[in-house]
């Protein structure tokens, strides 16, 4: 809540007035007998007057502001509020007409009449205070406030044809010179006992900390009115100070009940309807997940830079995270929420406060750095960046290592808008995935690439119905034995106009347009139905090992999909290996379940390129897998580096402690092949036996490999 008990902004503004009246108390219980007619009669009715226009103008204030905010809250308290103070005006402005002295009215003035309009209206009022207090905020329909108003009008009316009757049906209340009379008395303290009770119920509200400020200005209102009740209980006649203070603290208890009945209905909900647009304002302009500038409030600010500050050149800077399709595909969305918001978190932590930040949508992110001097200084940022993204992210129970990707496109010279400056900067994000440092500038020459991959991605879409895909194989052969013990199904697209296109090149394209499952599904099929042409063909009973993307590996109906194919085909199910990434096995339960399905299935798990991924070694021994492939990138590095050929024999000896096959990947010399060998490696892959070979091809390969076994079983270094 805004307002505090005792630290608040609500006795700063009025401590004054509290302070000063207490003064005044002082001054007048000091001084009483002085001060008697200090007031001539005619000016006491003129002040009299004034005091009692300030109470009528606060009372119908309240009832007025009640009757316009009634239809935008319809609340009963509020409807009860405003009818009560509805009513208090009017029966106060039938007390100030027939005040003693003032010159007109439809009966000659009287202490009679003024005291009785008074006193009904004090009671009345510590009455209906009362029982707003203690009731329950509840909505009411809007017909209710002619209902209201009307009914407090009539109140006031009844009580007016009683006390203006022209004999009197009640009795004295004052008598002139004498002073107040017991009843008078009784109904003042009953006043007072009344306001008491709101004091109590008030305090107890004002510990439950909402509305603190209304509950506290009606507290103060009630303390102001029970002084004045003291002082109405005490004079003699009106010319007697207590009857001017009594006036004046009942004016006093006006104002504060008007101010907290502004407060509620004016203050309060113009403060709500500020901080609700300033939210929506804040929203319409910010991203919700990571709290960055949205798209909208970058483009923004990158326009106006370019409008206002155009003689100056200003960098863009698009960010993507590498790989984050996989991620949210293996780990679900909340997961890549959680990468979104630690790397936004990073981000806003490693920029300078000049360099303008913002999330664009999905995985990228925008930098806006203005007025750069040269590109010098983007170059800095760039490495400043990838510097800090390399420490990985613990995000839950993962430890994730996250590669950002960075296109820049530099204003005026790569495009003049901000549109334009955009998609320079897409064309050289997907540049940048090929660089080391991962950041690479906007350069003109860049367009005909990317024109080029949105050309194959158009192709892609026919080039399964045009029968240009086709699988090649490549042997697998055991180092213990020298035989071709499987092949690795890779496919190939033969493009009509651009020749053969590697896989590197467009499953990737694939993968971002779920054109890979059914290309995925079409290489599995293609590769049982060969196995089993070849099994029957009398060739020896070799495996096929088909690599899964993610998509494929967690799309639906996988396990359904490849038991439909080996029923198809007729394949034994021990003859397919279904080959994985590290990083599908990200999420250890779900990839468990799948794997269990799978291997229900009878087909073996191979884990592809193991050591790139996101090394956990802990799910190895919890997955169902029965091959580790150790990636190309360790083989290609014995002899030349000897931290990876180490690496290489950690991974071989995990393999082998549980129980695991291992196979190398990539092994082109003899070199690599007799280290493999001294390392206990299973099996081994690589150009040093054989390229991935068509179908027709491979079967002469697997007569010369034959051939080769019989005549020398045990060298198999030699091809
Ligand atoms: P991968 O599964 O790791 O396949 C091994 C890659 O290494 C193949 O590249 C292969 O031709 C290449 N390779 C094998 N031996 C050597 C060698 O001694 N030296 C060198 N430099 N390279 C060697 P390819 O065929 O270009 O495939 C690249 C990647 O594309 C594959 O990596 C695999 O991830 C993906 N891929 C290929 N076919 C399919 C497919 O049918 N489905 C899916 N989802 N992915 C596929
Ligand atoms: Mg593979
Ligand atoms: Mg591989």
């Amino acid at each position: 809540m805004r307002t505090d008990w005792t630290n608040n902004h609500f006795w700063k503004t009025n401590g004054w007035i509290i302070v000063a009246s207490c003064f005044v108390i002082m001054f007048a219980m000091i001084f009483q007998e002085s001060l008697y007619g200090i007031f001539e009669e005619h000016n006491y009715v003129s002040i009299h007057i004034i005091m009692e226009s300030i109470i009528i103008t606060s009372a119908f204030t309240i009832a007025t502001q009640a009757w316009l905010m009634f239809p935008h809250v319809l609340s009963n308290y509020r409807l009860w509020l405003g009818a009560l103070f509805f009513s208090i005006g009017i029966l106060e402005v039938f007390h100030m007409l027939s005040y003693k002295g003032m010159p007109f009215f439809l009966s000659e003035s009287s202490p009679y009449k003024a005291t009785w309009f008074y006193m009904i209206t004090r009671l009345t009022q510590g009455a209906g205070l009362l029982i707003i207090i203690l009731s329950e905020e509840r909505r009411v329909g809007p017909k209710w406030r002619w209902f209201a108003y009307g009914a407090a009008s009539l109140y006031a009316l009844i009580w007016s044809v009683i006390i203006f009757y022209p004999n009197h049906l009640l009795p004295e209340l004052v008598i002139d010179g004498v002073g107040t009379t017991l009843l008078k008395n009784s109904l003042q303290y009953t006043a007072i006992f009344i306001q008491l009770v709101c004091i109590f119920f008030l305090v107890r509200k004002l510990k439950v900390k909402a509305n603190q400020t209304l509950h506290i200005m009606l507290l103060v209102a009630s303390v102001y009115l029970i002084i004045g009740d003291s002082m109405f209980t005490s004079y003699r006649s009106v010319y007697d100070i207590t009857n001017f203070l009594g006036h004046l603290f009942q004016l006093a208890g006006f104002y504060f009940l008007m101010r907290a009945f502004y407060h509620t209905s004016v203050e309060e909900p113009f403060q709500k309807q500020k901080e609700a647009q300033e939210q929506l304002a804040y929203m319409a302009y910010h991203d919700e997940l990571t709290k960055l500038p949205n798209g909208r409030y970058f483009t923004e600010k990158l326009e106006n830079a370019v409008m206002y500050d155009h003689e100056k050149r200003h960098a863009l800077l698009l960010l993507d995270i590498d790989r984050f399709k996989n991620i949210n595909e293996s780990l679900g969305h909340a997961f890549g929420d959680l990468v979104l918001q630690s790397v936004a978190e990073r981000l806003r932590h490693t920029l300078p406060s000049a360099i303008f930040l913002g999330r664009m949508g999905g995985d990228e992110f925008t930098i806006l750095f203005k007025s750069i001097k040269n590109e010098d200084e983007v170059t800095a940022l760039c490495r400043q960046i990838q510097e800090v993204m390399e420490e990985p992210f613990q995000i839950q129970h993962l430890l994730l290592k996250v590669t950002l990707n960075i296109g820049i496109a530099i204003y005026p010279e790569d495009g003049n808008n901000s549109v334009e400056l955009l998609k320079h900067t897409h064309i050289a994000m997907a540049e940048a995935q090929r660089e080391v440092m991962r950041y690479k500038f906007y350069h003109s020459s860049m367009d005909q690439q990317f024109l080029e991959r949105l050309v194959l991605e158009q192709d892609l879409h026919q080039a399964l119905a045009n029968q240009e895909l086709f699988v090649v194989y490549q042997p697998q052969v055991d180092l213990r034995t020298g035989e071709m013990l499987a092949l690795e199904a890779l496919i190939r697209w033969n493009h009509p106009k651009k020749g053969l296109i590697s896989p590197g090149q467009f499953i990737p394209i694939a993968e971002e347009t779920g054109l890979i499952i059914p290309i995925g599904e079409w290489v599995l099929r293609e590769a049982c139905r060969q196995l089993k042409e070849w099994h029957d063909s009398g060739i020896p009973s070799i495996g096929v090992s088909v690599n899964l993307s993610t998509k494929q590996f967690f799309q639906q109906n996988l396990v359904d999909t490849i038991e439909n194919i080996l029923h198809e085909t007729e394949l034994s199910p021990q003859y397919l290996e279904l080959e994985i990434t590290e990083s599908m096995t990200m999420d250890v339960k779900n990839a468990t379940a799948i794997l269990r399905d799978l291997k229900e299935l009878g087909v073996r798990i191979a884990v592809d390129d193991f050591g790139t991924g996101y090394s956990s070694l802990n799910y190895l021994k919890e997955l169902p897998i029965d091959r580790l492939k150790i990636d190309r990138s360790f083989v290609m590095d014995i002899g030349v580096n000897n931290r990876e050929a180490a690496i290489i024999s950690l991974i071989v000896s995990i393999a082998i402690h549980l129980n695991i096959e291992v196979i190398a990947e990539g092994v082109e010399n003899i070199e690599q092949l007799q280290y493999l060998q001294m390392q206990k490696c299973h099996q081994v892959q690589g150009y040093y036996f054989s390229p991935p070979i068509t179908a027709d091809k491979l079967v002469d390969k697997l007569v010369e490999f034959q051939e080769r076994n019989s005549t020398n079983p045990t060298v198999i270094v030699t091809r």
